[in-house]
């Protein structure tokens, strides 16, 4: 089976729209999404562009915030203080990386976490490893409801997460240990790799290598998820799984792209609408 990651990804951005449109009746406003990029990096404007598309096509407000790359400091936790107490604004993106100068650290403190929709926060970071979660961190939370709504259950199986990333491998891990399976992480200090991705019944994979993953390495019938977003030997956007290989012997895996991608800022949608549902206690 292929999960199709973009199908999922509609049907779950229909749902927020519907939620939207009906509570936006009944209270007299829409969920606001603040996003804010700081410099040129292409990739992070196109990201920045399909994020302020999403909020509008499921009917929210969202203003992006593109500041020079020559911004202090001082400049970007004063525009967050200012979206901080801004009644419009729900929930608040830093674009990342920042340039060098900036301390990322000091930057996503200073988010209010009943706005921090990425769930980069401390604050949520740390609810989330107690268990009891308000924002869940967005690539994660796509990779579970892809599970859900493909009829996987972790309970009692097998994962292995590989990638120790705060932003991917490590809050995959938890959610999936929430969900009750069985979990093993892996990263670059890992011995004997394989061994363990092929005791894998849900094999999760966040590494950043193109294709890393082959059809050796995996149990046959594992469920796979490749959250990798690489470009192979001809510049061809791929993902750390050997798709052609894996996918003959994996009874479910996710393809790129139109897999996981299109699941990220779903759950960032969703993250703005909880904020929002949140602030006016609905
Ligand atoms: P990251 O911060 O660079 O972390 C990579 C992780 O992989 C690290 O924990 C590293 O181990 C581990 N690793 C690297 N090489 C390895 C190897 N040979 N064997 C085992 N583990 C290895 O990356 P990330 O931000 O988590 O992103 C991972 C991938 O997911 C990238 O391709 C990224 O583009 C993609 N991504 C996709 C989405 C999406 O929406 N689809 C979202 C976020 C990220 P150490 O900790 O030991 O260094």
């Amino acid at each position: 089976m292929i999960i199709d990651g973009k199908a999922i990804a509609a049907d779950v951005r229909a749902e927020i729209k519907a939620e939207c449109a009906s509570l936006a009746a009944k209270y007299g406003n829409v969920p606001g999404l603040a996003v804010v990029i700081v410099g040129e990096d292409p990739a992070s404007q196109v990201y920045v562009r399909n994020k302020a598309k999403a909020c509008a096509e499921v009917g929210f407000y969202s203003e992006v915030h593109a500041l020079p790359a020559s911004t202090t400091e001082a400049e970007l936790l004063a525009l967050i203080d200012r979206l901080n107490a801004d009644e419009k604004i729900h929930g608040i993106l830093v674009q990342l990386p920042l340039p060098g100068h900036l301390n990322e650290t000091a930057v996503l403190l200073r988010i209010d976490p009943r706005k921090d929709v990425d769930a980069f926060h401390p604050f949520n970071v740390g609810n989330l490893t107690i268990g009891s979660p308000v924002f869940l961190p967005c690539t994660p939370a796509g990779v579970m409801e892809m599970l859900r709504r493909s009829g996987v259950d972790p309970a009692g199986k097998r994962c292995v997460v590989v990638g120790r990333s705060n932003i991917v491998g490590k809050p995959m891990a938890l959610l999936l240990l929430a969900a009750n399976g069985t979990v093993t992480v892996c990263h670059s200090r890992t011995r004997n790799l394989s061994e363990i991705t092929r005791t894998a019944d849900i094999l999760v994979v966040a590494i950043g290598r193109a294709k890393f993953i082959t059809s050796d390495m995996v149990r046959p019938g594992a469920v796979v998820i490749d959250v990798g977003m690489d470009r192979d030997e001809n510049g061809k956007l791929c993902g750390d799984v050997d798709f052609a290989s894996v996918a003959p012997i994996a009874s479910a895996i996710t393809p790129v792209p139109g897999g996981v991608g299109p699941m990220t800022i779903t759950m960032l949608l969703r993250n703005t609408l909880t904020a929002w549902k949140r602030s006016r206690a609905c």
